[in-house]
């Protein structure tokens, strides 16, 4: 009787575990479109690379864009309603410095257990904000920390939002300029998306250096491996 009792247990526990694990998946995976439609990688047989930037704008964004500029190359900038309306002329400034901008969420919440509701009013304030202010709608949309939640998929797709989330990420919020260049270079590989932060999250000058120092010395490498460089949707484009 104990030893079947602990079969029974042992198939409940499994059985929990595998939900918890595919759950776990769901929400967080690179990969999983349980909850929302997402792609996170280009074409393997384009040798591009997707550099995309989240959390902006902020003050440092001009300079990153200074950087981009002089190496001739378009990103994709994955920006926050709440950032957009404090600084709606960097905002500005990223498009027409011909890169591409797409929904962030409008305040960067955690969606754990956040109503349908709250998903939609988050994604639909920061594409009208990001709409309004640069003249352009995104087609694209990151998750907040990678979050995908129920009530996601309805939103992007009352929004025609693709969502994108990454091949390479370049944890560039903990790691110097030096050890991101080292992560992203060994990652890097054909139709590679790549994640990095010109913000953090809302705040207010935020300390990007170590990113804008690491673009700065990778494009020349990623260049010399044959890389060229592509907006996200240039990029997933099949004509193109
Ligand atoms: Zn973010």
């Amino acid at each position: 009787m104990r030893s079947m009792l602990g079969v029974i247990d042992g198939g409940v526990c499994a059985g929990l575990c595998g939900a918890g694990t595919l759950m776990a998946y769901g929400v967080r995976g690179r990969s999983a479109t349980l909850f929302a439609p997402s792609i996170y990688r280009g074409p393997a047989f384009r040798r591009s690379i997707a550099l995309t930037f989240d959390d902006g704008p902020s003050e440092a964004t001009p300079t990153l864009l200074e950087v981009l500029s002089n190496q001739g190359i378009s990103a994709t900038f994955f920006q926050c309603g709440a950032n957009v309306r404090r600084l709606p002329e960097i905002a500005r400034q990223v498009v027409g410095g011909g890169h591409e901008v797409g929904n962030h969420s409008d305040t960067h919440p955690k969606f754990y257990f956040r109503r349908p509701a709250f998903i939609q009013q988050e994604l639909t304030r920061a594409q009208s904000t990001i709409a309004d202010t640069i003249g352009v709608s995104p087609r694209l949309y990151r998750a907040p920390f990678g979050i995908r939640w129920p009530g996601m998929a309805a939103a992007q797709r009352k929004l025609d939002l693709l969502g994108v989330m990454w091949t390479v990420i370049g944890r560039d919020w903990k790691l110097d300029a030096a050890a991101i260049v080292h992560r992203v270079f060994r990652r890097a590989r054909n139709g590679a998306i790549v994640c990095l932060h010109d913000g953090r999250e809302l705040q207010p000058r935020p300390a990007v250096e170590p990113t804008i120092d690491a673009v700065r010395r990778l494009i020349p490498m990623l260049k010399a491996e044959g890389y060229r460089f592509e907006t996200v949707s240039q990029m997933i484009c099949p004509t193109n």
